[in-house]
């Protein structure tokens, strides 16, 4: 990641009206880049920093004026993925001239005020909801100095913040730049080994539990709501031994609650519209809703340990 990529995000996606990503009504910002590289990330498009392109085979009307508009020749019905991505330049003339949707941009560059002006018409449904803006992405604290200067602009407007964060950042930046103004952090644990964490997350995960080690004291003092969820993903983390690691080291936390987020398999769609191989494609656990069983046994685990489910 350069240096500047570090300063202002790529925005995926600025959802409105949500009702699952925190209390109440909610918009949702959806950051690009992410600094773990999790191989079932649920928003594949999120995890390189850069802006991208996308191309969704099921709205291409085969017109070709794509073809024609492109001055690299990137594009063709011969490339797996239709883009030749080392041949682009991200001109986006193809984006601009097709008529169905079928080519896109991943990525808007916007400013703090951009994102304010789009959130602030919702403001009514967010007090009468009990909800309000939640930061998510990607991964939001990879722009510590831009996610500081969105949640102050929000907290100006009195504006109900929720940071969902991946845990991996740097924690004394943390501290001064964004806890003050949050009021509930979703804190993803995902792989209590840390040889596990690097070989599925790219990183190992002890950042991360340091990180929660400091945030779950500080938020129990200051009585603000950390919620930790684990993601089941079939074989990798919803494992029994995976599971009671997490419950064991949240208990030792003194944690009482706790999230279990149920695997969504449609992150595969996404994949063959960024151009990304998916070595997950065959697999038939990882092409399925999460087993019932499992997050039976899931959730068994969690009441055992004395951890009560949150259902988000
Ligand atoms: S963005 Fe530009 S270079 Fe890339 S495929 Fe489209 S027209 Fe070609
Ligand atoms: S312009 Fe759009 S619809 Fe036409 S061939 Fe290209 S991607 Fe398909």
């Amino acid at each position: 990641m350069t240096k500047d990529e570090t300063k202002t995000p790529f925005i995926l996606e600025i959802k409105g009206n949500s009702l699952d990503d925190g209390p109440g009504i909610r918009s949702v910002v959806f950051y690009k880049g992410c600094p773990l590289s999790c191989v079932w990330c649920h928003n594949p498009e999120s995890k390189k920093a850069a802006a991208e392109i996308s191309f969704d085979a099921k709205l291409c009307i085969d017109c070709g004026v794509c073809r024609d508009v492109c001055p690299e020749k990137a594009l063709g019905q011969d490339n797996r993925f239709y883009i030749d991505r080392s041949k682009c330049t991200l001109c986006y003339l193809c984006v601009d001239s097709c008529p169905s949707g079928a080519l896109d941009r991943v990525g808007k560059a916007m400013t703090v005020s951009d994102i304010i002006e789009k959130i602030l018409p919702d403001k009514p449904f967010f007090d009468t909801s009990g909800g309000g803006t939640t930061l998510s992405g990607g991964e939001p604290t990879l722009y510590m100095e831009f996610t500081s200067q969105l949640l102050k602009s929000l907290k100006q407007q009195d504006v109900h913040t929720l940071l969902e964060t991946c845990g991996y950042f740097d924690l004394n930046m943390f501290i001064d730049m964004l806890y003050p103004y949050l009021d509930i952090i979703y804190f993803d644990i995902k792989i209590i080994d840390s040889i596990a964490h690097k070989k599925y997350c790219g990183r190992p995960n002890e950042k991360i539990l340091d990180n929660f080690r400091w945030i779950s004291k500080k938020a129990k003092k200051d009585n603000k709501m950390l919620l930790p969820r684990l993601p089941l993903i079939p074989n990798i983390t919803s494992t029994e031994t995976n599971v009671r690691g997490i419950v064991s080291f949240l208990k030792s936390q003194n944690i009482t609650e706790a999230s279990l987020l149920a695997y969504n398999p449609l992150w595969h769609e996404k994949s063959d519209k960024i151009g990304v191989e998916d070595p997950y494609k065959k697999s038939k656990e990882m092409t399925s809703f999460e087993d019932k069983a499992v997050l039976e046994r899931c959730k068994a685990i969690l009441m055992e340990g004395g951890i009560k489910e949150i259902i988000l």
